[in-house]
């Protein structure tokens, strides 16, 4: 694993490079007979903060990009409640460079934020297994890439688990982020119907979480049933779907997971 990180993420003396190129650059942002205009205070802009951010300056945003050299790659992680997506990223992350995002968690994080204006919308969304207005997901999806590679710009490849759920999610994506990250495939888990629900309520005995019951779960599939489906079909038709069997146990869902994974790579 380690490996594949240093292999993926560049060298050493590769590092050293892009370094000295980053300060080069940063030399020339900061200044204003250069750039045209007054220097930002900051010198980790945001490789997501362009020209769509009429408030964000241009110029460290366009540095930054330069020096990572890297768009986020992303994969789609798709699949009923239930059908294990959460369980197989986990596995993943532990055993490739990969972050996770699942939107639900993302989802569940800003409901429980003190001061959130949508926790009200959110909470009542997830009860009722509705999807949550795109403007919001995405938000939190972008932010939360953007710290990830602020953190660490090696760390470029994201499991956006639970996401694109719907059209809306679609749309919203392509307007917002088509051309900030790659995505490479979708991974969709493919477990039927009452393997998921039963799964759900044994995750409901110890999960707190208000829609893992059998008035929701039924809502839940609904949603998964007519809105996202029709998603994986329409990258299925692109050739851009990889389809494990979920029904099976985890480990042997992991070793198609891993084969497919390693082919892509
Ligand atoms: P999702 O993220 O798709 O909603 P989870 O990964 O949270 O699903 O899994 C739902 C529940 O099923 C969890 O309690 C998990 O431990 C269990 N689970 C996940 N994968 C399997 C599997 N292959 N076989 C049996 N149980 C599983
Ligand atoms: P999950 O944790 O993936 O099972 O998602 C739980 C709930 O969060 C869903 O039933 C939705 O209400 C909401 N949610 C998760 N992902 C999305 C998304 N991509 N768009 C909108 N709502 C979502």
């Amino acid at each position: 694993m380690h490996e594949w990180c240093i292999m993926n993420g560049g060298s050493e003396a590769e590092t050293r490079a892009a370094r000295s190129a980053l300060s080069v650059l940063r030399l020339i942002a900061a200044c204003p007979v250069i750039t045209g205009r007054r220097a930002s205070s900051s010198s980790r802009e945001s490789p997501f903060s362009d020209l769509s951010d009429t408030h964000s300056p241009r110029v460290p945003s366009f540095i930054y990009r330069v020096s990572l050299m890297k768009k986020p790659q992303v994969v789609f992680v798709l699949g009923g409640p239930g059908a294990g997506k959460g369980t197989q990223c986990s596995k993943i992350v532990e055993n490739y460079c990969y972050t996770h995002l699942s939107a639900g968690d993302l989802l569940r994080a800003e409901r429980a934020r003190e001061g959130s204006e949508f926790g009200q919308l959110i909470a009542s969304h997830i009860k009722e297994g509705k999807i949550v207005p795109v403007e919001i997901t995405i938000n939190l999806l972008r932010k939360a890439m953007e710290e990830t590679m602020q953190k660490d710009a090696k760390k470029f490849r994201f499991l956006i688990d639970g996401f694109p759920r719907n059209e809306d999610n679609l749309q919203g994506w392509k307007k917002d982020m088509d051309d900030k990250a790659d995505v490479k495939f979708v991974l969709f888990f493919d477990c039927g119907n009452e393997v998921c629900i039963n799964r759900c309520l044994e995750r409901g005995k110890s999960s707190g979480r208000t829609d893992d019951n059998r008035e929701s779960l039924e809502k839940r599939l609904q949603t998964y049933l007519q809105s996202t489906r029709p998603i994986i079909e329409l990258y299925e038709k692109q050739g851009k779907v990889r389809s494990v069997d979920a029904s099976r146990s985890v480990d042997e869902v992991f070793a198609d997971v891993k084969a497919i994974l390693e082919k892509e790579d």
